[in-house]
Parts: structure tokens; sequence; C-alpha cells
């Protein structure tokens, strides 16, 4: 038993279980260094960045200490986005599979409030929150914090950016002194370690090295000048061929600039930029976790909260305009375990940002001239999948299974051909694989899905 296993933990057999049952087989650092501290119920102030296995480290600590058969609020989560929090809460349900009936609700802007409403007269054990919405509900006395046990901010660097320092300081003083507090953030500016102070009781700071982090993510730098910039775009994305791969601008115009390019060129690309209504930013971030689109241009606000497991490739186009947002960005790679590329463009006018950069890296690191392209460059690598968008959701009473089931009842159409669904309120979207979408699409139009037809189209 090696010290990383989960069986040195004060967990549950059941606990245990599911861990391996998700494929959890060691603990990540973040998790090596946190768990023990959490399970023995003290603050804890941790560094760690998306896909360290932050989520896993405060789920499994606020699971411990649930109590099921008591139905008030025991532990509350915060998080700067409504994406961050979605994740966050089925990463919790997913590791709560052993324990029947823990109840998690997510309380974020953009949904709509009388519905949230409903659900909190229900009674839930953990919420799962943005600041400023669980705030309203608070106001509204629609929440009681009075026995919370547990409260967790996640992200905290980027609550703070994004200007949610009094939501924070009215949420927590509705809390009871007595909880425990876990903090986790990707940098510490000054601003969070006065938040501490006031918030904390003696916390342990954990810090995951930069060696853990650096051998997980391979950095490469290449000179190159604004006239050749996105030339080089397309030579590294033909080269490296990447399964999925973000790639960041510093504005929304180069990022529509980009995205265009790369469009018109044949890549599978869809952009993700702040002038995007709610429902496209959506559409595309879950079309490109389930596989229907490999390439992301994003600038970094958009891109915020953002969780995709196992990005293959980071590429900076443009140098970030500070080290903690390009310490964010090149985090998004090569999580939980796996290695991945970050890559980042420089040019002559970034050498003062860079030296900068170069400051905070453990050995100089000198850019390299961006190689000739290849002689034999492959066509832009098509996406795997199709979404097919349903018009149908949990409002209909509709499941996953009914989707799998219709598509598959016939035998035209192949378990292994159907990806990722999400049903929502009142849409639902099944990935299927690109060479099966017409007839896919055929099957869901003429069919009964829960005894009625419903609509549908290719995304
Ligand atoms: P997070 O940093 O919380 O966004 O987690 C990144 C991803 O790693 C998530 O998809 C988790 O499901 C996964 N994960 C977390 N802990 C482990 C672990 N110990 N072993 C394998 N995968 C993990």
């Amino acid at each position: 038993m090696s010290a990383t296993d989960f069986s040195n933990l004060p967990l549950s057999s059941e606990q245990l279980a599911t861990l391996a049952s998700l494929n959890y087989e060691q603990m990540t650092p973040v998790q090596a260094e946190s768990l023990p501290a959490i399970l023995a119920g003290e603050d804890v102030i941790a560094q760690a960045q998306t896909g360290s296995g932050k989520t896993a480290a405060f789920a499994l600590g606020l699971l411990a200490k649930l109590d099921v058969t008591d139905f008030r609020i025991q532990t509350l989560v915060l998080c700067p986005t409504r994406e961050l929090a979605e994740q966050v809460a089925e990463e919790i349900r997913r590791l709560a599979r052993s324990q029947a009936n823990i109840k998690v609700l997510t309380l974020c802007g953009g949904a709509p409030a009388r519905v949230q409403t409903q659900s909190l007269q229900h009674g839930a054990h953990v919420i799962v929150g943005t600041p400023g919405r669980v705030l309203d509900h608070l106001t509204q006395q629609r929440l009681d914090f009075s026995n919370l046990q547990t409260l967790v901010l996640d992200e905290a660097d980027r609550m703070l950016d994004m200007g949610f320092q009094e939501e924070l300081d009215s949420i927590i003083a509705a809390t009871p002194a007595s909880r425990q507090t876990l903090l986790f953030s990707a940098t510490f500016p000054a601003q969070i370690a006065s938040l501490t102070k006031a918030l904390m009781r003696s916390p342990k700071h954990v810090v995951v090295s930069d060696s853990t982090i650096e051998a997980q993510i391979e950095q490469v730098f290449y000179q190159v000048t604004d006239k050749n910039r996105e030339d080089a775009v397309i030579q590294l994305l033909l080269e490296r061929q990447p399964t999925n791969a973000i790639l960041f601008c510093n504005t929304k115009r180069a990022t529509h600039a980009l995205f265009t390019l790369l469009h018109n060129y044949g890549f599978s690309v869809q952009a993700l930029h702040g002038d995007l209504e709610q429902k496209d930013r959506e559409q595309t971030l879950l079309q490109f976790n389930n596989q229907s689109v490999r390439i992301l241009v994003a600038t970094d606000v958009a891109a915020r909260g953002l969780d995709i497991k196992a990005l293959d490739l980071v590429i900076n186009v443009e140098l970030a305009h500070d080290v903690d947002t390009h310490i964010h960005r090149v985090g998004r790679t090569g999580r939980a375990g796996e290695v991945g590329v970050a890559i980042t463009l420089l040019t002559p006018a970034d050498d003062y940002k860079f030296s900068l950069l170069q400051d905070t890296m453990p050995t100089p690191i000198q850019p390299k001239k961006l190689p000739e392209p290849a002689a034999n460059l492959q066509r832009p690598l098509p996406a795997e999948m199709t979404t097919i968008q349903i018009l149908g959701g949990k409002k209909d009473k509709l499941r996953p299974g009914d989707i799998v089931g219709a598509l598959t009842k016939s035998g035209a159409i192949d378990f292994d051909s159907v990806g990722k669904i999400t049903v929502q309120s009142n849409a639902s979207y099944v990935a299927v694989k690109k060479a099966k979408a017409k007839q896919a699409l055929a099957v869901l139009t003429q069919d009964k899905l829960k005894g009625r037809r419903f609509r549908a189209r290719l995304l």
C-alpha cells in the first residue's frame, strides 16, 4: 500500500468502493496533502487549480460528516461561475453514490429563481452556488445556514476578481462560527490573505510544489511575429492533431478573427467569448465536452470555471497580460496525472511580460524558433461526434436511458455510437458518431420517446 492510497484515510468501506468504481486509484497531490486535515475537521487553505482533483478533496470531506437524516443545509460550496458550480455538484453526486438520498442543489444566476425556491422548500443537504444568487435567496429568507457544518470557497481568487467580496462577506456572516472552512484558490493575491485571516481558524496551508505541476505539463514557447502568428497556430494544430484544445486570445476581436480563420480552414472549432448569450455559451461548452467540437478559441473571462477532462493542448495564441492568468490557462491541460502540452506564442513586444513569467520558473526558458512546417501536413481532424438536440427534457420526464433505448432499439445504431447525453429541463442533447448522425436524427424524430413525438435537430 503506498502513501497515496485512499485506504490510508479514515473513509468508510462504501466510500472506498465508490472511489474504486470511479477508477480513482491514487490520491492526487492536492488530495494527499489536504485530505487528512480536511477529514480531521480542520480548516484548510489549498493552492489548487482546476484539474488537480481539488473538487474530490473537499467533496470527500463534506460527505464524510454529512448526516443524511438531517434535512437542514449542512454544506455550502461557493463557486465563481455556473458551469463550475454544476461540475462541482456533479462530482459531489458521483462521490455520494454509496450514500443514499443525499440531496445536492445548485443555486446559480441565469436559472429561474422560482424553480430554485420550490426545490429549496423540499430541503437539501448540500448547496452549490454562485455568490450573487445564494445571497439573493438568503436575503429573501429562503435559505437558512444556521446549521451549516462546512463552508467551501472554490476558486476564491476568481470570485474576488469578479467582484464578489461583498456577497461573500454577507453570506459568511450568516453561517455559524463553528463551521469548518475550506478555501481553494489557484493564486494568492493579498485580498485572499485578508479574507482567510478574517475567516479561518488556524488553517493548514497546502501548497502542491511546482515540480508536481511541472511534471504534468510540458510548456513550449515559440518566437513568432504578428504576421505569422495565425499561420503558426494552423501549423501547430495540423502537426499535433490534438483530440481537443483550447486556444487563448486576449481580446474578443482576436478570438473572433482566429475562430473565423480556423473555421474557414476546415477545423472543428467554436469561439467562446463574453458577447455570447448564455444559451449559446452553454451549447458550445456542451459540444466541446461531448466531443462534437475539437477546438475552442476563448478569452480568459469566457473560459473561467470551465472544467474539461483531460485537455490535450492549450495554445496561448497571445501571451496573457499577467503571470496568474498564464498559470491558470496552462493549468487547464495535463489534469489528474495526464501529461498535457501548453504552447505559448511570443512576439518581441512580449519581452517584458515574458521576463516576469521567467522569474516565476525554476529554470530559465529559451523560446524556440518555430520549425519549418512538415511537407506532409495532414488535414484538420474532424470531430468524432455530432450533437443532436431534442426539444424535450426533464419536464417531459425524459431520462438518458429513454434516448439510448430509442436509438439502439432497431439495431441500426449500436451502443458504442452513442456518446454523452445531457438532459436539461426543456431540452436534451445526445452526441452520436458522425457517420450515424443522420440515421440517429431520423430515429429520434420518427419514433416516440416516453409515448410522445419530439422535435429534434442537428446542432
Ligand atoms: P478537479 O481538479 O476537481 O476539477 O478534478 C479534475 C478531474 O480529475 C475530475 O474529472 C475528477 O473526476 C478527476 N479526479 C479527481 N481525483 C482523482 C483521482 N484521485 N484519480 C483520478 N481522477 C481523479
